[in-house]
């Protein structure tokens, strides 16, 4: 039997692809990792070799041979190939676009990786004709090596730059001729800073937890309030491990929204660093991820798919505001970023530890369980207080711009006493429909069942779901009638209302609109920072994790909206943002307070939040899910199908049921097939059916039937139908 390779292919479909190896590689070379260019169809596709075997279920003569061997050596190590397809078999994803997904762009169209930025030069032997050559023949080239020489044979690509500029072709030449090296592997740059504090008894404890079982799998829970130094926390465990030679992985829900945070993490550890985000191009992230699988980067900062990054030698797994909806990607393949932390963690044989000062109730109810060590940071660090909240009841209460006055009244006392103002609300836009006074038209988006926003500066209407949009009218577009007026509220006219009530203060908003151009965010982020505005205002990017020392007052104009949720989540999500919000006040040397507007001030979420705290209502909340049998204490699996005709999408969900009657056991519930809660969005109708059962293992197994036996059913081409474990939203 001849050597059959396995090999991941993007396509959707389950399994792998076998072909015979190319005609002229020797056996030697082939490895699991690497990557292989192979017949498909009638193109050419950029596949990755999981594994060589020499048995396969395809009939001899239509097997078809690898085109091409890629890479040299694997880009992939074998334990992250099986990292990658256990999680491409849990979230039943067709482990080919798991893989493929995993790589930075240009390797997954089959290009050759970038080469590594050097970062340093060194000097090689030179012997004394070659010398005398340089000195005579290229006196730059002969600057640079005695250069080099006097500072004792090496130095950095910075300062080499630095003291001759430009040296891309000197370097080359010298390179060529086998007289200096570049190197990558970043040699610590700087001592590292300490900080200039000294430890809480709770961080300290919280630290020597974790660093006692360093080397081993372990899970903890840091429940810390907001401001507690949970990074600090983070930081010196990251260090005990760099000083054990083992590298970090430490993910952040969004970068762009805390850059303090590398420039913390670099002075603080003196290793190179690979951050990898959206944000960056995809070269960049491309560099990154290479330093991190060549292990030269030590510490890996990255959002949610930096947990699938290459990362060998792995000692400590990081993940901060834990319970942040953005860890869970919603399209594609539905992965989550903080369980699949947790995997890798127990795969590496290395502690994890979640951090989050609202931990979300899966978290919380395996941490009350045992399952995580409950690490506690109930007090927030150095001077800084916990602030007072308090509801303000604005039923019967006159409001200007949707501000009550004691709201007012408290913005005027902070703002006359020199100190900075937060005014949240979590709705973006101008206000979130127009409506017809004359016949009562509203401005429905013409794709979704929602309504389309009115966005006053561009003189635009959006809808927030699919995007579509159209000039603001000026008539009605049904009865022609000129009396259109905005109904409710968003951040762009708050901030219009705050303009005109305290005129001579500075005012900065931040929401998705006014940060859409690169670099807005830092700057207005850095005027909030150093306090020179004066009210800031904001959506839920200004919840964050910032650290605004200044602000004392953080106002919330509507927290209604969230009481009410469809989605059983919807009480934690809510409860969760309250809480990051109030945690932006007084994070200073100032007491801060927090005031929020309601209509419904006995709302117990409310009441729990205010009088008690977040453990409280979680306390209650996962009661509440026990008696309902909802998650965390069952499991869940939603299928979604669309299809530009309701009845299609529909119809292929009602022909799963009797597969799912066939392989299923009694321990497998269904729910549906029903519309979806906004069952047009985009031009397609959506429908779902939804599996819970109380033993994931159960789940899995009939899953593992189930998934592949969809795709033979009568209408699944003609609708476009997903899978999602663990589903954070059902909408
Ligand atoms: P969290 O992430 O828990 O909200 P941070 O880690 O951002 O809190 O810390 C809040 C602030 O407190 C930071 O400015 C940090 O430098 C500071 N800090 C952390 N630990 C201490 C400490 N032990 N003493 C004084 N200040 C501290
Ligand atoms: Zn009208
Ligand atoms: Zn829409």
């Amino acid at each position: 039997m001849p050597l059959i390779l396995r090999i991941a292919l993007p396509a959707p479909v389950y399994g792998l692809f076998d072909y015979l190896p190319p005609e002229k590689a020797s056996t030697q070379e082939l490895q699991p990792g690497q990557r292989l260019l192979v017949p498909f169809g009638h193109t050419d596709r950029c596949g990755i070799l999981v594994e060589v075997t020499d048995n396969t279920r395809i009939a001899p003569q239509r097997l078809r041979s690898v085109r091409a061997v890629l890479d040299d050596t694997p880009l992939m190590r074998q334990e992250h190939l099986d990292f990658l397809c256990w999680v491409a078999g849990y979230y039943h994803h067709p482990v080919g676009e798991v893989l493929l997904s995993a790589l930075p762009l240009r390797l997954r169209k089959g290009k050759q990786p970038l080469l590594p930025r050097p970062d340093r030069v060194r000097l090689l032997d030179i012997d004394a004709q070659t010398r005398a050559h340089l000195q005579r023949r290229a006196p730059r080239q002969w600057q640079v090596v005695s250069w080099l020489a006097s500072l004792g044979g090496s130095a950095g690509m910075g300062d080499l730059r630095r003291q001759f500029g430009a040296v891309h072709g000197v370097l080359r030449a010298l390179q060529n001729k086998g007289l200096i090296t570049l190197d990558t592997a970043a040699s610590p740059l700087t001592p590292p800073q300490q900080p200039d504090f000294t430890l809480e008894e709770e961080q300290s404890r919280a630290i020597a937890a974790v660093s006692k079982g360093l080397g081993r799998y372990g899970a903890f829970l840091l429940d810390g309030v907001t401001g507690s130094g949970k990074t600090e926390v983070y930081l010196q465990l990251a260090q005990q491990v760099l000083a054990q030679g083992r590298n970090v992985l430490l993910l952040v829900p969004e970068i762009s929204l805390t850059p303090q945070l590398v420039s913390r993490l670099e002075k603080r550890l003196p290793v190179s660093l690979a951050v990898l985000h959206s944000g960056r191009s995809d070269r960049e992230r491309e560099q990154a991820w290479l330093m991190a699988g060549r292990g030269q980067a030590r510490v890996v900062l990255g959002t949610r798919s930096a947990v699938l990054a290459p990362l060998p030698d792995l000692g400590l797994v990081l993940v901060d505001e834990e319970h942040d909806s953005s860890y869970k990607q919603q399209e594609g393949f539905r992965y989550s970023a903080r369980d699949m932390a947790l995997v890798r963690a127990r795969r590496a044989g290395c502690p994890v530890v979640l951090g989050s000062a609202t931990p979300s109730l899966e978290s919380l109810k395996n941490a009350r369980e045992g399952r995580y060590t409950w690490l506690k940071l109930t007090r927030r660090a150095g001077k800084a207080r916990k602030p007072g909240m308090q509801l303000l009841d604005i039923r019967n209460q006159r409001l200007q711009g949707g501000l009550s006055s004691p709201l007012l009244q408290a913005l005027e006392d902070t703002l006359s006493r020199g100190r900075q103002a937060m005014v949240f609300l979590n709705r973006r836009g101008y206000a979130p429909v127009l409506t017809c006074y004359s016949c009562g038209w509203l401005s429905e988006c013409p794709r979704c069942d929602a309504r389309q926003t009115v966005h006053h500066q561009q003189r635009k209407l959006v809808c927030h779901h699919c995007g579509a949009e159209r000039p603001l009218p000026a008539h009605c577009p049904a009865c022609d009638s000129p009396e259109l007026h905005p109904l409710g509220q968003g951040t762009e006219q708050l901030e219009q209302v705050l303009q005109q009530h305290f005129p001579g203060h500075p005012l900065v908003r931040i929401d998705r609109d006014a940060t859409s151009t690169r670099g807005s965010l830092d700057q207005l982020l850095k005027l909030a920072r150093e306090g020179q505005a004066s009210l800031l205002v904001g959506t839920q990017m200004l919840a964050k994790g910032h650290h605004f020392p200044g602000v004392s007052l953080v106002a919330m104009v509507d927290v209604d909206g969230g009481l009410f949720g469809a989605d059983f989540r919807a009480a934690e999500r809510m409860a969760q943002l309250i809480i990051q919000v109030a945690g932006r006040a007084g994070r200073g040397e100032h007491p801060g307070r927090v005031l929020m507007q309601t209509r419904f001030p006995d709302h117990p979420l409310l009441q729990t939040l205010v009088n008690q705290d977040y453990a409280a209502f979680a306390r209650e909340a996962l009661k509440e899910r026990e008696r309902a049998e909802l998650p965390p204490y069952s499991y869940q699996t939603l299928i979604r199908a669309s299809a530009s005709k309701a009845e299609t999408a529909e119809n292929f969900l009602h022909q799963s049921i009797p597969l799912i009657k066939e392989l299923a056991g009694q321990d497998i519930q269904v729910w549906g097939p029903v519309p979806a809660p906004m069952q047009k969005r985009a031009g397609k109708f959506r429908s779902h059916l939804l599996l819970q059962s109380d033993d994931r293992q159960q789940l899995q197994q009939f899953l593992r039937a189930f998934i592949p036996a969809l795709s033979t059913l009568p209408d699944a081409t003609r609708v476009r139908w997903s899978v999602d474990v663990d589903p954070q939203d059902l909408y």
